[in-house]
């Protein structure tokens, strides 16, 4: 049995130097996979199409989680007897089957399907958008064609008390065969940043515009300087959750569906984009409007207080 190195990129700064430090150790020879979400910032796709010409790499196979047997199978239901059973009315199944066919974007039709966005206390997000198609499409297959298949994680113990508790290596839960490697575990964000700089490798150019970090544009778990940032700066991906709002809360029985859930603001009732967009201008809980908000934000603010 071969063991094959499958490294998870996402275009952030630690998955990156997880494939540049897969790359030291076996000269090119592993498959790096990226799980794209569909709610990705346009730098995302572009810094992952570069990262192997930068580096003499092996290119970066892109999968997309396809919700469109679980949407259709959601249509079918609807149109049960079961729907009415739960107590939907006629008037919100035809408003839910208006608005639920497959986009071919992960993460809005993950979210049709359930009619709801994903939270921190429902994080289904990871799951069904990254992990699953990864699983699914790249490492599944190799095991079942005999392989040994190592699952490179750009995972630091300094992020997190619960990343902490993580083991370097060990065998997945989700399938035989399967390891789940954490090579950059005791890793600091200085190593990660050297790293980059040993291979001649920008960082993705987010971190200097102020995000901390690089995934889903905007994150559920977006904190309120990011989120002013999107608000002010990026205001095409405020447009985008607007759509996807309207869409969602139509597929749902409830209509109140919004992107970020309520506790995230603090506020009495759940905050639709614009909404929240409001709240990341103000200081105070939201009470003082925030004129720094609309200053030139500074450039080269990188988590950890590096920059390049
Ligand atoms: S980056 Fe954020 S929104 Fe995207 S899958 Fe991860 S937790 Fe969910």
């Amino acid at each position: 049995m071969s063991r094959i190195d499958v490294v998870s990129t996402s275009g952030g700064k630690d998955s990156t130097a997880a494939y540049l430090e897969c790359l030291e150790r076996t000269g090119g020879d592993f498959l790096a996979v990226f799980a794209d979400t569909g709610n990705e910032h346009p730098a995302v796709y572009e810094y992952l199409a570069e990262l192997p010409r930068r580096t003499g790499g092996p290119e970066i196979r892109t999968v997309r989680a396809d919700f469109s047997g679980r949407i259709e199978k959601r249509r079918a239901w609807l149109q049960s007897d079961a729907a009415e059973r739960r107590g939907w009315k006629p008037e919100q199944i035809a408003r839910a089957l208006d608005a639920l066919h497959p986009s071919g974007t992960p993460f809005l039709d993950a979210c049709l399907w359930k009619g709801l966005f994903p939270s921190r206390k429902r994080q289904f997000c990871t799951e069904f958008l990254k992990r699953a198609p990864i699983l699914t499409e790249v490492q599944e297959p190799l095991i079942l064609a005999g392989h040994e298949v190592w699952s490179w994680q750009g995972v630091r113990a300094d992020e997190s008390l619960n990343r902490s508790k993580y083991a370097e290596s060990a065998p997945s839960p989700e399938l035989e065969g399967l390891t789940d490697y954490r090579p950059l575990l005791t890793w600091t964000v200085q190593d990660v940043v050297a790293m980059h700089h040993r291979h001649g490798i920008p960082l993705n150019p987010l971190y200097s515009q102020g995000f901390g970090r690089v995934g889903c544009f905007p994150c559920i778990n977006a904190n309120k300087a990011e989120l002013r940032l999107i608000a002010r700066e990026h205001t095409w991906a405020i447009d985008k959750i607007r759509e996807w709002e309207v869409l969602v809360r139509k597929a749902s029985k409830g209509q109140l569906a919004t992107f970020f859930h309520q506790s995230h603001t603090s506020a009495t009732t759940p905050q639709q984009i614009d909404g929240v967009a409001r709240w990341s201008m103000t200081r105070r809980g939201g009470k003082t409007f925030d004129l720094m908000a609309h200053m030139p934000s500074p450039t080269c603010v990188l988590a950890g207080g590096l920059c390049e």
